[in-house]
């Protein structure tokens, strides 16, 4: 059986994401986790170049990324996944169930 959410609320001032999920658990997002994890292609080609790149490459950080990243929207799309907005600009990420009940940490 598929676990769905019962209850999402943004924690601001923690900047992290809480999901209450129908098996009774709750688990907590940090804000850069789901952006680190977001699974469309864009992301996961970017992640794929990362991982190959020589280590001792110091990284460049962008003005969006230097900034505090933020959850602006979420959207169910259908009754499988989110998608979510940043304040990266990035919204293109469609996060399932099943990825959102394996990441973060349960609280
Ligand atoms: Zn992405």
């Amino acid at each position: 059986m598929t676990m769905t959410p019962t209850k999402l609320d943004l924690d601001k001032a923690e900047r992290r994401l809480l999901i209450d999920w129908s098996d009774g658990s709750r688990r907590a997002y940090t804000i850069a986790e789901l952006r680190d994890q977001c699974p469309c292609a864009t992301c996961r080609e970017k992640a794929d170049a990362d991982a190959q790149q020589e280590p001792d490459l110091l990284p460049i950080i962008s003005p969006e990324e230097a900034r505090p990243l933020e959850i602006l929207g979420m959207q169910p799309m259908g009754s499988y996944a989110y998608s979510i907005e940043f304040s990266d600009g990035h919204d293109t990420g469609i996060y399932s169930l099943e990825l959102l009940s394996e990441i973060g940490t349960e609280v």
